[in-house]
């Protein structure tokens, strides 16, 4: 936690160079120009690295989806975070499943829910989307589709994961209560409480104009086994549409799975609002419903329209995003909060 913070605040600082006073509504207008208009924005500080593989992508005029792919597959690897991809933290009986979803500009997408031992569920989600005529593929049958895929069967936990798992179980007194996950929010300040949850969600506008996201997570850490989030549900935790925009979630996947959080974001912005309205109003929409809940628990937006524009919300302070365009390659800016 304590490398996750310092890194952190020394991403804000070198983020200088953002004009962070111009952004006091987080948020990220138009590409300049010249500029190619492409731009890739990610969830957490983790997002700056994840930027920089997907920016690879764009640079060289490449598609947006194949950016986004290769961006969520840096965090999906990084030992160090235990939140998304190998390494993750496992559900209560010691399994890491990880949950994940990939959408395109046409509306063509594709997930993976509670599989296990496939270090980068993201790949296997776009195969989903490729490769079968369905969207969502989950457990047992995700996996047996990823090794016939020519996937490799992984043992993604590690001895760290394993540690902190073990270190849990000495004091865990499971209760399938979002309450109890989600008062380490308030304790820390920090979204992600004492590490237990986080995800990669990234979205990308191509110098073509097209857009993409992805989204990926090991979900809730000590979840009830077979426990889904939002981040693989289309709509939740990932929504593309051309037309329109795009967007993407973290936080305390329950909330978002109950107001079809992405899918609102997307849908406000078609009414008009700007990416930062839409993340800010679809928040306000949850904590309206659920007003003594929210004070506890996080749920962050971030939207990308078709122009390019950017926007973030949180419930609570804390929630970072990460851009990267032609003109910045490590930003990362504070989202405005509820609270
Ligand atoms: N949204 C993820 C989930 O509920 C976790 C997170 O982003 O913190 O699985």
């Amino acid at each position: 936690m304590a490398d996750r913070r310092d890194f952190l605040k020394a991403s804000l600082l070198g983020a200088s160079t953002l004009a962070l006073a111009g952004q006091a509504e987080a948020t990220v207008s138009a590409a300049g120009k010249g500029d190619s208009g492409a731009r890739v924005i990610s969830t957490w500080d983790f997002g700056v690295a994840a930027n920089q593989a997907a920016w690879a992508v764009l640079d060289k005029g490449g598609h947006a989806l194949d950016a986004v792919e290769a961006g969520v597959m840096v965090p999906e690897a990084d030992l160090k975070n235990h939140s998304v991809g190998r390494a993750g933290y496992p559900d209560r009986d010691g399994h890491v499943t990880l949950d994940a979803s990939i959408m395109d500009a046409d509306g063509s997408c594709g997930a993976v829910a509670a599989l296990e031992h496939i270090a980068h569920p993201i790949q296997v989600a776009r195969r989903v989307m490729e490769n079968t005529p369905h969207v969502l593929l989950v457990g047992d049958g995700a996996l047996q589709f990823a090794l016939e895929q020519g996937f490799t069967k992984e043992e993604l936990l590690t001895p760290q994961s394993e540690q902190a798992w073990k270190e849990w179980l000495k004091s865990a007194h499971y209760q399938p209560s979002i309450n109890s996950e989600v008062r380490d929010y308030g304790k820390t300040g920090m979204p992600g409480g004492k590490d237990n949850h986080d995800t990669i969600g990234m979205l990308a506008i191509d110098a073509n104009g097209r857009l993409a996201g992805a989204c990926t997570t090991s979900g809730m850490a000590w979840k009830m086994r077979g426990r889904v989030g939002d981040s693989p549900i289309i709509g939740a935790g990932l929504y593309v549409d051309g037309e329109v925009g795009a967007a993407t979630s973290t936080g305390v996947g329950e909330e978002v799975i109950r107001n079809a959080g992405s899918f609102l974001v997307v849908e406000l912005m078609r009414q008009g609002r700007t990416p930062q309205q839409a993340c800010q109003e679809a928040v306000m929409r949850i904590v309206k419903k659920r007003p003594n809940a929210s004070k506890d628990l996080q749920v962050g937006f971030l939207a990308m329209n078709r122009h390019g524009e950017v926007g973030a919300f949180a419930i609570q302070p804390g929630f970072s995003y990460a851009v990267c365009d032609a003109r910045r390659q490590d930003g990362l800016l504070p989202s405005k909060s509820a609270f």
